[in-house]
């Protein structure tokens, strides 16, 4: 999972891009990169969070009104320099593009690139290898002089991107001299949202994963880059749209679950609301199975199961306590990268408050377990502190599969439920060290993000949860290989 975002503006763009990159970082920690242009291509990425790579004098170096920015979460491909984004070829024109997810036929797509293309990729990237494919149709399909011209060529050339590639892929791009573009797989399972300003009687867009830099940047939201269309707005301003393809809408469920930050609203869904009625429907699902168990506390594992634990303790009836503190100040547990590193992050993050916990029955609502490091973790240091018992809702059903679309779930065997035991749920607790487990239910988690809204949310993607691989819509029933 990245954050990417474009915008096009009346102003010197970076310092935005740059804004935008903090209010996505939650999307992705390892690199942050912009890249903007004027006459030519200037751009400035590193390693680490945004607040580290950009300092004020190379922000002032970023010239140019119209620009792309990203933050990455490594799912494919090596880690180091090369692989920050946005990347950028110089043939044809000077095109740069940032990419939010995962390309599946990723090893098929090399060898058109690098034995027909002819072209030579510096990186194990995926995202390097969407950018040839692209730049090779714009290359191969003419010289266009108008804008007019300009947008019939890349409508052909990111229809055959659509047919070529395969998985998840929302993208912010730049073409030098010619202006900004964004498009979205055909399923649309990565979100791209879109907002406009008035800027002194003209209009600026932006483009990008979440809405959550909108309200701080005059932006008035404007709904979602749609499946399938291409978005381009040339060096005028002048704004061009086209869904090239309709499929199914298969949105990512776990955008709602856990990555996205709480005050989003993604293809018409508020996120904040969901995880209230994930907390709910969690709530119904425990007072009928444990009819007679009460804890004396709710708790959140910090900071995003927090909607779903408040919602959850005003259901049942029971005081909310923040009996974890949450130092801020260090990343993600989850978006990083090795399982060392994540388990010994969890008790530099999370500190339990010994007045909260010790001689009560504690219930802690995480969002999600995965590998369950963290969450076994967790539970450790709440009997640490004296717990008398502990029990362990998760907001969001058993993750069984892994993800090809851009969220690092890797392997079968990572996962706590495909784990020695793990896959006999009634092991789990143990497993866990806990006195009760209970997770969501699948169609209580549909019903949750589902339930309100204008929205279009009718099949969304939950590979990870159900086996059902939405980009080929195989079914995969085993833990033998990959298959979608
Ligand atoms: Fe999201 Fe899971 Fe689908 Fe991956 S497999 S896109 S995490 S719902």
């Amino acid at each position: 999972m990245c954050g990417i975002a474009g915008i096009y503006s009346h102003n010197p763009v970076a310092p935005e891009l740059y804004e935008s990159v903090v209010h996505l970082q939650h999307r992705g920690t390892d690199a942050a990169g912009i890249m903007t242009y004027d006459d030519r291509m200037h751009k400035h990425k590193g390693l680490g969070l945004a607040r580290d790579v950009f300092k004020q004098e190379n922000i002032s170096l970023l010239k140019g009104n119209i620009g792309i920015s990203h933050n990455r979460y490594p799912t494919h491909g090596e880690f180091g320099h090369g692989e920050v984004q946005p990347v950028w070829t110089s043939v044809p024109y000077g095109i740069a593009i940032a990419h939010n997810g995962q390309i599946i036929n990723y090893d098929e797509l090399v060898s058109e690139v690098t034995n027909e293309g002819q072209r030579y990729l510096n990186t194990t990237s995926d995202t390097e290898v969407l950018l040839h494919i692209l730049a090779e149709e714009l290359r191969k399909n003419g010289n266009p002089n108008t804008s007019e011209e300009f947008f019939e060529l890349l409508c052909k050339a990111v229809t055959t991107v659509f047919s070529k590639v395969r998985g998840a892929y929302s993208v912010t791009g730049i073409v030098i001299g010619k202006g900004l573009f964004a498009f979205r797989d055909p399923r649309g399972i990565r979100p791209l949202v879109k907002g406009e300003r008035d800027n002194n009687g003209g209009t600026d867009y932006i483009f990008a994963s979440e809405n959550t830099m909108f309200y701080s940047m005059g932006y008035e939201p404007k709904g979602n880059v749609l499946p399938g269309e291409l978005i381009y707005v040339d060096n005028d301003g002048k704004l061009f749209s086209k869904r090239l393809v309709k499929e199914e809408f298969n949105p990512c469920i776990f955008e709602y679950v856990y990555f996205a930050r709480p005050d989003a609203v993604l293809n018409d869904v508020g996120v904040y609301r969901s995880r209230l009625r994930m907390g709910q429907n969690l709530a119904e699902a425990w007072k009928k199975k444990y009819p007679d168990v009460k804890p004396d506390i709710v708790i959140p594992a910090p900071s995003t199961a927090n909607t779903s634990a408040l919602a959850f303790a005003h259901e049942i009836g029971v005081r909310y306590s923040e009996g974890l503190y949450k130092n801020h100040f260090i990343g993600r547990t989850f978006i990083m990268p090795g399982q060392k590193e994540r388990t010994r992050s969890v008790r530099h993050k999370l500190v339990p408050q010994d007045t909260e916990i010790r001689g009560k029955k504690v219930l802690i609502v995480d969002d999600s377990i995965v590998r369950g490091n963290t969450s076994r973790e967790i539970v450790r240091m709440v009997k640490d502190v004296g717990a008398k018992e502990v029990y362990f809702v998760s907001a969001c059903p058993p993750v069984k599969h892994p993800c090809y679309y851009g969220v690092d779930m890797p392997t079968y065997e990572e996962l706590i439920v495909n784990s020695k035991n793990g896959s006999d749920e009634r092991i789990l607790p143990d497993i866990l060290g806990v006195d009760i487990l209970m997770y969501q239910e699948i169609e209580d988690l549909v019903e949750a993000v589902t339930r309100r809204g204008d929205h279009h949310i009718k099949n969304p993607c939950m590979a990870c949860l159900d086996g059902h691989y939405v980009v080929n819509g195989r079914k995969v029933h085993d833990r033998v290989g990959i298959r979608v």
